[in-house]
């Protein structure tokens, strides 16, 4: 069964826009803060605000304190100013391309003009626009409502940012015949009319269609109608539990695609099931899906990747014992991934259900393999020789320190702190383990030269770092969520992403260099091919959604097994 995601799923630039802005406001501030109304419709977020103590109020007491945030669809004015005069911070998160219909409405308004909006009238997007036409605002959708009303002297057309393209046009060609000298505007988001463009070609190309979000969210209400008008089978679900695989048995390909205000974690987590799931009807498929989902959960992919990769720095050193050397960084980077994971289960409840619900049922079992793993590293550095076994030590407590309170690190508000609160430390500080384990070990074991080593270790480190740079863009909403502080987060997708491309860059540059000195072996000029092949992978990726996340996570961290194929055959 052929399975796609659609290119625009998830979060619009408003939605996250206010959650950004709410979660900012909830980090910074130690006033209560409250939504104004849910902030966005999805009962995960919205869980999720309540558990950061973000609350929502409907309706403006007389006296109040701390922060309202008012969301996307923005308000009334009058509302607002009901918010500051009860004693409110008011923090307005109405989304800017709301807030132009709002102005268009405000202006035409104080000329005299009656304001059409095609929209729901309960929509609180709608609430608030007519709360800018002066009491002369009408709301319209059907054509029948459209006809009962007068024929206005001088009226404005506006459409609620997430209606219907197709049935504005049917207005705008009604008002063009019949009522000329209305002012007509296009304010249906970009955004909007991607997503139904979208949905209605996939639902014309595919046998089923699921598309996922809260089943109070208009907009994504509104792509499942339209799916519907193409004829095929259409799910809704709300998260990948609701699926009826039986009645999707019989699609030969489904589209999958989200509302607005479903975050990526969610859509994540929907399509791995649903991959998993809808393959069983093949069964070498279904296993192929169950296996990548257990490599990449176990963190057992990512410690192959780091043997791989230690095997591939080795032969560049031309150091003995590739292998032994191989084997303590897989064992080091399994244990780490493990141990973290299993302090993160609870945030990772959000951002990664699946993972978090599998160290949660296998608890004991994981502790007691992170321990051996770990500590069947520290034996193979030790009988490597006292230096590694130190070094290995320190990066073992280093990697503990994320999440513990090992180290002393004096947080902004003056306490201890772990490494994790550091903002931007978990990239780092994985790159600089990796590229420890996978060069500086094996170097320091074979005493080799500081040049070539320095050369690996930037090859090493570089891979590694576009890596997880990437994988933290891939969490970004739900890292940020549960307030972890990723580079992507600090510096934003776009800055990530170049800052990715040009680590990649630079280590083709410096393996290709090398071919004009004598610091490594001719043939590593091979293994430039490795972050040109990354290079490429991410790129395409920014732009293109038709893969799942977990299938992204699995090409990237395949291309580090193929580092050490590459060596094993140069
Ligand atoms: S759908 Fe468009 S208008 Fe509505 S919140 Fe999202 S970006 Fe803004």
């Amino acid at each position: 069964m052929k399975i796609v995601v659609a290119k625009t799923a998830g979060f619009c630039m408003g939605v996250r826009r206010a959650v950004d802005m709410v979660l900012d406001a909830s980090n910074l501030s130690q006033e209560p803060i409250y939504t104004y109304g849910p902030l966005i419709h999805n009962p995960q977020v919205l869980e999720m605000l309540e558990e950061k103590k973000i609350f929502r109020i409907d309706t403006i007491p007389e006296k109040g304190s701390g922060i309202v945030l008012i969301r996307a669809h923005g308000v009334p004015p009058e509302d607002e100013k009901a918010l500051k005069d009860a004693g409110f911070t008011v923090i307005n998160a109405t989304c800017p391309r709301v807030v132009r219909v709002q102005v268009i409405i405000r202006k035409y308004a104080q000329k005299g003009y009656s304001t059409l909006i095609i929209g729901d009238q309960k929509h609180p997007e709608v609430v608030g626009l007519l709360g800018y036409a002066k009491g002369n605002g009408h709301t319209i959708t059907s054509m029948a409502q459209l006809l009962a009303l007068p024929r206005f002297k001088a009226a404005v057309v506006v459409a609620q940012t997430t209606q219907d393209t197709a049935f504005y046009d049917e207005i705008k060609v009604w008002c063009k015949t019949h009522a000329p000298h209305y002012k007509i505007f296009d304010t249906i988001c970009g955004s909007t009319e991607k997503r139904q463009s979208e949905i209605r070609r996939l639902a014309r190309e595919n046998d089923a269609v699921i598309v996922v979000g809260g089943k109070q969210s208009g907009n994504t209400k509104r792509l499942a109608q339209i799916a519907s008008m193409a004829g095929k089978l259409v799910t809704h679900i709300e998260d990948a539990s609701q699926i009826d695989y039986k009645t999707l048995s019989s699609a030969r390909s489904v589209a999958i695609t989200a509302g607005a205000s479903t975050p990526n974690w969610i859509i994540n987590d929907a399509c791995s099931k649903i991959e998993t799931n809808l393959q069983k009807l093949h069964p070498i498929k279904a296993a192929l899906f169950l296996l990548r989902d257990f490599l990449l959960k176990t963190n057992i992919m990512a410690a192959a990747g780091a043997g791989f990769l230690t095997y591939a720095c080795s032969v560049l050193q031309q150091t003995a014992q590739s292998f032994h050397h191989a084997l303590i960084a897989m064992l080091y980077v399994l244990s780490m991934q493990i141990i973290n994971n299993l302090f993160t289960i609870k945030s990772d409840k959000y951002n990664h259900p699946q993972r978090a619900l599998f160290y949660k049922k296998n608890r004991t079992y994981l502790w007691v393999l992170a321990v051996i793993s770990g500590g069947a590293g520290l034996y193979l550095s030790f009988i490597t020789g006292m230096l590694s076994f130190v070094i290995l030590l320190v990066m073992s407590l280093l990697g503990l320190s994320y999440n513990l309170k090992l180290v002393p690190i004096i947080s902004k508000k003056g306490q201890i702190a772990r490494i994790k609160d550091i903002p931007g430390s978990k990239t780092i500080l994985i790159t600089l383990a990796w590229g420890t384990v996978t060069c500086l070990l094996p170097a320091v074991a074979n005493h080799s030269d500081l040049m070539p080593v320095a050369v690996i270790f930037l090859f090493a480190a570089g891979l590694v770092f576009a890596r997880t740079a990437f994988f933290d863009i891939l969490a970004i909403q739900g890292d940020r969520i549960t307030g972890k502080e990723t580079l992507p987060i600090l510096l934003g997708e776009k800055k990530s992403f170049d800052i990715i491309k040009y680590a990649l860059i630079f280590n083709i540059g410096i393996i290709f260099l090398t071919v004009f000195t004598d610091l490594l072996v001719k043939r590593a000029f091979f293994l430039a091919f490795i972050p040109f092949i990354m290079l490429l992978l991410i790129s395409f990726f920014e732009k293109d959604n038709l893969i799942s996340g977990a299938h992204k996570e699995f090409i990237i961290e395949s291309s580090f097994l193929a580092t050490g194929l590459i060596a094993a055959v140069i």
